[in-house]
Order: C-alpha cells, then structure tokens, then sequence
C-alpha cells in the first residue's frame, strides 16, 4: 500500500512501528568447561572460559593440517609435546540473538527507520501532551 500523495494522516490517527528483525547467532556447539584430559604425557589441558563466550585451552597450542580431503583444518596440540589434543564440545544452555534489519512503517506504511523513530517521537509528543 502506498499513500498518494493527497492523502493526509490525522495526527490524531497517526500510529508508528518501528521494530529490529532478531537473527538467531547461537553457535552449534561451546567449550565443554567441564572437560579436564591428560595427554599421555601427563599434560593436563581443560578449557578457559573468557568473557564474550570466547574460550581458549592456554596449555595447547592450535596448528593448521591438511584434512582427509586435502583441506586446511585446524587443531590443538599439546604445546609441550605435540599431541594432537581434541577437546569437548556441548550443546549450547542458551540461544543467543542480534539485533538486524529495523523495519519501520506509519499507518502500515512502510517507511524508513528514521521516519519510523520520528512519528514515534511525535506520537509519544501528543500523548505526553495532553491536549
Ligand atoms: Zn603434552
């Protein structure tokens, strides 16, 4: 629908959305925090959680490889002695979100966001006014 250029809102039916579209970022699989191994020389590597959800195993090192298919991979090895380390991985406990694409829209018109934020700002003006 698009408004002709003849149409006026009322001010006093005017109504605004503006809204953000989530986009879904959970990873696949986290650091398993709870996984402790010693290699066979007695190395012990378990995981270090950071904040941000990053995580780190400060007792191994990562080196690329050529996987089965020729490709480049990366893995963990014990930085001491060289064993190929393969650390644990859990399902994620929560699903995480980001905020993307805003979508805007006046009287179910489509409009850009500034717009959208604008008539927002305007609404909430007349509401708050009093009149
Ligand atoms: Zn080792």
């Amino acid at each position: 629908m698009d408004l002709k250029k003849s149409e006026r809102i009322a001010l006093s039916d005017l109504s605004a959305n503006v809204q953000a579209d989530t986009i879904e970022v959970t990873p696949m699989r986290e650091p398993d925090h709870k996984w402790e191994f010693a290699d066979a020389a007695g190395h012990e590597h378990k995981w270090r959680m950071f904040e941000h959800s990053s995580a780190a195993i400060e007792t191994c090192k990562i080196e690329d490889y050529l996987d089965e298919e020729g490709t480049v991979a990366l893995r963990y090895v014990c930085a001491e002695c060289g064993e190929v380390i393969s650390p644990k991985y859990v399902a994620p406990c929560f699903r995480s979100f980001v905020l993307g694409n805003h979508s805007a829209s006046i009287n179910g018109v489509e409009v850009t966001r500034e717009e959208g934020e604008l008539a927002l700002a305007v609404v909430a003006a007349m509401n708050g006014g009093g009149e």
